[in-house]
């Protein structure tokens, strides 16, 4: 890591300490039982932060990593909603992929073609703005599968999924003219499944062990769903966007790590972000789940461990969120943030923060490269190439370069 990498790290531990969230365990024993100082100077650092690619996952294991915890608007500390799970039989799942979480998924380190899952809770922008990027981006960063998606259908066909992605692949129809010919574009093709907003509590993915059901969720629009995961054991459920509704407080009982909008409190909203009072009541607890509505849904519920998100979790903020929380509900709680990373078995959880190298290069492909299909390339027309001035001096030397280490005959395409 840089030395930029272990400050970020080091702040990422303090900002762990302060926020006060339950630390490692999730049997009510909130805290550590080290003092701060002992905490801080990181006897093991190992066992205090999460270094992405260095820790192996253990076979029975759940590693959840929160990539967008914050509000609608993305910012520097927090990006809208995603979150990552990873298990121990290689799976990962991406649910929800809001504006600003590819960058902290590519601080995962994971190469793209572990990375075809994504599951949409509902396609507000800061639940899926971040897909573009990544599927067309992902092309280029060695994802070499095709990205596979899970979303909910809508009242009407033109508000579910599957019209959302045709329109994105109309909408970026220049972006991937320009692909097609020039590199391995395997990765840009999307496989959809459409499931019915409404269903209850039905299958919607079964691979490997690994079984996930949608329940419906009350936010927006109809069209908007939570989502339950099991294997080996484990149950996570992440709401996504809702209100407290029966499906979720039927379904979700009992869920190892429950994760759960908890808004900003809707004095807040006026305070801070200048919502009109009507609007922050009917933002703050109709279209979303208030601090303490989330605390009683999870005083129904009781999961092992439940995580508040989708505000934004400062040092001014936090004290305030927690003891509206509290008002409601006094069991195993973190409130997240970008980068905490939970670690779940049947025994125990651990709750760290993630380091972040902010220099992350993109992984090596898991599958072989091919050469790029150059009959799919478009040509410029001859107006734009009589505006090149190819520079052959200069670029020359570049092709004998390559021509020499790896042995072959390449020309430039503009002479
Ligand atoms: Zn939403
Ligand atoms: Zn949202």
């Amino acid at each position: 890591m840089s030395s930029a990498s272990k400050g970020a790290a080091a702040i990422a531990l303090v900002v762990a300490i302060v926020g006060g969230y339950l630390w490692g365990r999730s049997d009510g024993q909130a805290g550590r039982v080290a003092p701060l100082t002992e905490t801080a100077s990181a006897k093991k650092a190992e066992l205090d932060v999460y270094y992405p690619a260095t820790e192996p996952l253990g076979r029975n294991e759940m590693r959840v990593v929160a990539l967008g915890t914050g509000m609608p608007s993305p910012r520097p500390k927090q990006a809208a909603a995603c979150w990552l799970v990873e298990l121990g039989n290689g799976e990962k799942f991406l649910f929800d992929i809001g504006a600003g979480c590819h960058e902290r998924l590519a601080a995962q380190k994971i190469p793209y073609d572990l990375i075809d899952k994504v599951f949409f809770g509902h396609l507000h922008v800061d639940h899926m703005g971040d897909l573009p990027s990544f599927w067309l981006g992902g092309t280029v960063m060695n994802r070499l599968t095709p990205l596979r998606i899970w979303g909910p259908s809508g009242a009407t066909p033109e508000y579910g999924t599957k019209h959302a992605m045709d329109l994105m692949e109309q909408m970026y129809v220049w972006d991937i003219g320009t692909r097609g010919g020039v590199i391995d574009f395997r990765g840009g093709q999307l496989d959809v499944t459409e499931f019915a907003f409404d269903a209850v509590n039905e299958v919607i993915y079964e691979e490997k062990g690994v079984t996930i059901r949608s329940i419906p969720a009350v936010h927006g629009l109809d069209g908007a769903v939570s989502f339950i995961l099991e294997w080996n054991g484990l149950k996570f459920a992440y709401s996504s966007d809702t209100i407290p509704n029966k499906w979720w407080a039927e379904h979700t009982k009992g869920a190892d790590i429950a994760i759960h909008e908890c808004f900003l409190p809707s004095v807040l909203l006026v305070t801070r972000q200048g919502f009109a009072p009507l609007e922050a009541l009917n933002v703050g607890t109709q279209g979303h789940t208030s601090p303490e509505q989330f605390g009683k849904v999870m005083s129904m519920t009781k999961p092992r461990l439940a995580v508040g998100y989708h505000f934004y979790n400062d040092f001014d903020t936090q004290p305030e969120v927690m003891r509206r929380v509290r008002k409601t509900y006094d069991g195993p709680l973190a409130l997240a943030l970008d980068y905490m990373v939970f670690n779940v078995t049947k025994d125990e959880i651990r709750v760290r923060m993630s380091a972040v190298d902010e220099e992350i290069w993109p992984s090596p492909p898991m599958k072989k490269k091919n050469p790029p299909d150059t009959s799919k390339a478009i040509p410029f027309s001859d107006f734009t190439k009589s505006g090149v001035i190819p520079y052959p001096e200069i670029v020359q030397p570049i092709y004998d370069e390559i021509n020499e280490i790896y042995d072959t005959d390449y020309e430039p395409l503009f002479k």
